[in-house]
């Protein structure tokens, strides 16, 4: 969800401002005046004014134009530290304190994850980091709930489970939340919003001391039991969203933000390609991400690039904090996610526009998902829905399941019942034998319900067993309410059949 990573490494690129030679005898393009300080593309030079005008803007209008948040609807930003999260919390402050027609009309809360343990931190240094998070955290005023990557050992099954949705807000239902709102806030007056902003800071922090020893050693042992670097990251980025969903789902917010600027989601879209996730790169890369049901995901800094974020965050002292990641001192081949990073990031500096050509096409994807695959079974870890497909055995998920029937997805299993049954000459009810196998082997249970990106990155994992234990529950439970399912509909057909040879005879 929230590509923390992308920050902690060039949070500031080389040559920040420094004001060029050659640059004096120039004007801000915008106002034709002011001294510029910043040149965003060869020729567009801004002064310090103009540019914070820009920046602040864009924020704005990616919010205003998608008319996806509603006034007074409680919002976490997903906040890792880094420049661009960083940047999107300062953003949304700055949203608040304005006069009352141009303020942010939602209320923010901020959730931090500490994945000390997954990038080998001593307690020392998690210890020391978390203070600076506290610090930082305190001077936004917005109430803020500290998780560690060790929660997700008490998660409970039910946090991968698509949650319905209330019927989507049209135009008109916007409109209508807007003027109620503003309505409310004239009654209450001036003062009615200042105690309203005062009320959220002295919410209580759901942080609870550091957690047990055992915790954090289990989640090393998993992480140091996947055999490869981008399987490990793939890991964390899933970990972490169930968690941030767990505290959004526990504290009753609808939407959460996410940092992910115009350049990490270029770079996420190659690799999203590359790690075989090419169904679900409109979820993974869109303005909005719906895959959760009830909690949207949505990425107001798609429009900056990491170049503004580093420039707009220097010139007006955005604090952000420097945490190691997975890959921190991993060579550049060491996985997909970096290889595609410098890749990109190489391409960017000899073709100026590779990453807004990249970054165009993601606005382009449409959701809409095969037909009749809408409703269908989701992925167990990223919870996108499957792309299911039996017929069309041309796709890489299509040529992989025909070879392992006993992997079809729940779906498949009620067209393709036919065969022999290991199960009926010991006196059972008739199953078919790819039930029977899930049911004692817990890795193909896991395996049938998940994605084809997600499926290729549990081949790197040797063992499910150092897995957190919501994910082996929901898996088992859903393996046994889809065998639960077949049989009553294979009790249906029987008697149905029944009832036609009473009737011919
Ligand atoms: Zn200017
Ligand atoms: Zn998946």
């Amino acid at each position: 969800m929230c590509e923390m990573s992308e920050e902690y490494r060039e949070s500031v690129p080389k040559g920040l401002p420094q004001p060029r030679l050659g640059i004096e005898d120039q004007k801000c393009v915008k106002c034709k005046e002011g001294l510029p300080v910043v040149v965003i593309r060869a020729g567009d030079a801004f002064c310090r004014d103009c540019f914070k005008a820009l920046y602040i803007h864009k924020f704005r209008a990616m919010l205003g134009k998608n008319r996806l948040i509603f006034p007074g609807e409680k919002v976490l930003l997903a906040w890792s530290g880094g420049a661009s999260s960083s940047s999107m919390v300062w953003q949304v402050l700055e949203g608040l304190s304005r006069d009352s027609a141009k303020r942010l009309r939602f209320v923010p809360g901020v959730v931090y994850v500490d994945e000390g343990a997954a990038c080998g931190q001593s307690p020392e240094n998690r210890a020391k980091t978390l203070a600076e998070v506290k610090l930082v955290l305190q001077t936004t005023g917005f109430p803020w709930h500290i998780v560690a990557l060790e929660e997700v050992f008490s998660l409970p099954p039910s946090v991968l489970r698509f949650a319905a949705q209330e019927p989507a807000g049209t135009e008109g239902a916007y409109k209508a939340a807007v003027d109620s709102f503003l309505q409310q806030q004239h009654a209450l007056g001036a003062d009615g919003v200042e105690r309203q902003s005062q009320h959220c800071s002295q919410d209580p922090h759901s942080h609870t001391g550091p957690p047990a020893t055992a915790q954090t050693q289990a989640l090393s042992r998993l992480f140091d039991s996947v055999k490869t670097l981008t399987a490990k990251e793939e890991l964390l980025q899933t970990l972490r969203t169930h968690l941030i969903l767990h505290v959004a789902r526990n504290h009753g917010y609808s939407k959460v933000m996410t940092g992910d600027s115009c350049t990490r989601l270029a770079i996420k879209l190659m690799t999203s390609l590359a790690l075989g996730r090419g169904a679900f790169l409109a979820w993974d890369t869109g303005f909005s991400d719906e895959r959760h049901g009830d909690v949207v995901v949505v990425r107001p800094m798609r429009e900056h690039t990491l170049k503004e974020v580093a420039f707009y965050n220097h010139l007006f002292a955005v604090p952000s904090i420097c945490t190691p990641a997975l890959d921190t001192k991993a060579p550049e081949k060491a996985s997909i996610h970096r290889l595609m990073e410098a890749f990109i990031l190489r391409l960017q500096a000899q073709f100026p526009s590779t990453i807004s050509t990249v970054y165009r096409t993601s606005e382009k994807l449409i959701k809409a998902p095969r037909d009749g695959c809408a409703a269908g079974p989701r992925c167990l870890l990223c919870m996108c829905t499957l792309d299911v497909d039996t017929a069309d055995s041309a796709t890489a998920f299509g040529a992989q399941t025909s070879h392992l029937p006993q992997m079809q997805p729940p779906v498949a299993q009620a067209g393709a019942a036919a065969g022999p049954c290991c199960c009926a000459g010991m006196g059972g009810a008739p199953r078919c034998c790819r039930s029977c196998l899930c049911r004692e082997d817990p890795r193909a249970q896991v395996m049938e319900q998940l994605c084809y990106g997600c499926r290729v990155n549990m081949k790197d994992l040797p063992s499910l067993e150092p897995l957190p234990p919501y994910i082996l529950s929901e898996a088992q439970l859903r393996s046994q309410r889809a065998t639960v399912e077949q049989e009553v509909r294979e009790y249906l057909l029987g008697d149905s059949e029944d009832e036609t040879r009473t009737g011919e005879s």
